[in-house]
């Protein structure tokens, strides 16, 4: 969102246009979209059951930089995963070094060099290139484009590309995660590019915000984790939370209370992110929640980090799989991946709005993928 930091230094990168035009006809057995530890742990399964997965990972465009979706999902946002399991404490840098091929090293942030920071286990970039690596050491041939219209109506499906290419595939497994969901005020949209950010690791080392006060807006694990990040670069973090209780993990929320950094508004919520065009944010208008006072307040702010919880990515689907009340894909047959349309599966935190953690959204992958290779059998024994 910001013209400085990590992940708008990435939008610089040349892109990847996998494609052989000679095979763009030919089915592919699977086809993975999306590239979080759904996605990438469905292509390792899949790849190894020979079904050579073509995995489309997302573009990297400044409107999926906007949206929220930038490719290899939403872990990337996250500075360290203490809880996906196989990461103790530790000194990652050799691994990681040898691991990861150079040319990609480009997406793990420099911290994770850093011994002391390796010390509470793997950074999320660092994480998510693991797997991207290992799911290519198989043989998944990776497409740097979104996929932004589906024919699910007969298999093959089709695919169309944001390079206009079209690509049929036997079965789909749809793993496209989820964005940051918004306020929804006129003034957060104005900011958006000056001061108001969905993602306080890739924007919260930006100059703005070094030494001045912050706000986050939420009050679950990702605002209370987004909080403790920005204590590193903001003079103060204030938590808006619109009730009187954190939704958090109890042990993030204790090293929040615990940070003489950061201070709770409770009973809070913005009303109006406050600036002007030369300096984008100033502050934020707040009102209280758990009164009739319909008076308001000013807080003084360099920056608004909205961490307020997810939406679904599913509009490149166009209905054509059913979704529930809430959004996220159906899944019609309880503890399988199988979605409306047979043939099309689901894995990660697009079908998941309970869970919703990264080692969920790998399990679920490997499910996606076992229950395609089931789905082919069974087509196969059908057509012999
Ligand atoms: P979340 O758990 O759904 O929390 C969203 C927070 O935003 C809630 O506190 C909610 O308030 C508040 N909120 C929602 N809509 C709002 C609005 N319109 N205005 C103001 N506040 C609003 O979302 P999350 O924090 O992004 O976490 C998503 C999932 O990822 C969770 O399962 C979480 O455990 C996981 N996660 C885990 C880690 C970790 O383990 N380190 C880190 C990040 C995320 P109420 O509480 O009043 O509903």
């Amino acid at each position: 969102m910001f013209v400085e930091g990590t992940t708008s230094e990435v939008l610089r990168l040349p892109q990847l246009h996998w494609r052989n035009p000679m095979e763009t006809k030919v089915p592919e057995k699977v086809v993975v979209i999306g590239s979080g530890p759904a996605g990438w742990s469905a292509a390792i399964y899949a790849a190894r059951a020979a079904l050579r997965p073509l995995l489309f990972e997302g573009a990297l465009s400044a409107e999926n930089q906007e949206a929220g979706r930038l490719p290899m999902g939403q872990l990337t946002t996250t500075g360290y995963v203490e809880n996906y399991p196989g990461f103790p404490p530790g000194d990652m840098r050799n691994y990681l070094n040898t691991a990861i091929s150079e040319d990609r090293l480009y997406a793990v942030p420099e911290e994770v060099f850093d011994d002391s920071a390796t010390q509470r286990g793997i950074s999320g970039p660092a994480l998510m290139e693991l797997m991207r690596r290992q799911a290519e050491y198989f043989g998944t041939r990776v497409v740097s484009e979104d996929v932004v219209d589906v024919d699910f109506s007969k298999r093959p499906f089709r695919l169309i590309d944001s390079n206009d290419d079209v690509t049929l595939a036997e079965t789909v497994v749809v793993a496209t995660g989820a964005s940051a969901r918004w306020l929804g005020l006129p003034s957060e949209e104005r900011f958006k590019t000056n001061g108001v950010s969905g993602c306080a690791v890739c924007d919260g080392a930006a100059p703005r915000f070094r030494n001045r006060p912050i706000v986050v807006v939420g009050g679950g694990d990702s605002a209370v984790e987004d909080a403790l990040f920005l204590t590193k670069f903001a003079s103060q973090v204030m938590i808006v939370h619109r009730r009187d209780e954190l939704r958090a993990s109890k042990i993030l929320a204790k090293r929040a209370t615990d940070n003489p950094k950061i201070e709770f508004l409770w009973n809070s919520k913005v009303v109006e992110i406050l600036g002007d065009d030369a300096n984008g944010v100033t502050g934020v208008r707040i009102a209280n929640t758990a009164s009739s006072d319909a008076a308001t307040k000013e807080i003084e702010a360099s920056g608004v980090f909205v961490a307020i919880g997810r939406r679904p990515n599913v509009e490149f689907l166009h209905n054509a799989l059913e979704l529930d009340e809430e959004g996220y894909i159906k899944r019609p047959i309880p503890f399988r991946t199988n979605t409306s349309v047979p043939g099309v599966f689901v894995a990660g935190d697009v079908g998941d709005s309970r869970y919703r953690q990264g080692i969920v959204a790998a399990g679920s992958g490997a499910c996606a993928a076992l229950d395609v290779e089931k789905f082919l059998l069974e087509k196969s024994a059908d057509n012999s």
